[in-house]
């Protein structure tokens, strides 16, 4: 189950940092998307040219795991927490800093 934001120790305000998993890497069992507490990944099911995109081995990995892989789909609202890479299996996160906005004019 996750935890509440109140019980995580939050390194970042949202919009600093974001999650990018390695999709070489990701077996899609969704312990990243069980831990996180900001409902920052979902999982879904490949599409054929994504499946089709896969080398052998993650290929044969993602499909003994129904097919599924995790994605970032609220990267914005990360708070650098750390729970996701603790939690993944394969090592297949990794947080990463946000390029700097252009300020505007
Ligand atoms: S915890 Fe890691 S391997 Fe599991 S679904 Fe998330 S990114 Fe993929
Ligand atoms: S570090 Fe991972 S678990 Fe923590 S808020 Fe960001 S995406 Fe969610």
């Amino acid at each position: 189950m996750p935890k509440s934001t109140a019980e995580v120790d939050c390194k970042q305000p949202a919009n600093i940092v974001t999650p990018v998993i390695d999709s070489y890497k990701c077996e899609g069992a969704g312990d990243c998307e069980e831990v996180c507490p900001y409902g920052v990944f979902a999982l879904r099911k490949l599409t054929k040219p994504e499946l089709k995109a896969l080398p052998l081995g993650p290929w044969v990995k993602v499909l003994v795991h129904g097919g599924k892989q995790a994605f970032v789909v609220k990267g914005e609202e990360c708070h650098a927490c750390g729970l996701c890479v603790a939690a993944c299996p394969e090592k297949a996160i990794r947080l990463t800093r946000l390029a700097a906005q252009e300020p505007r004019v």
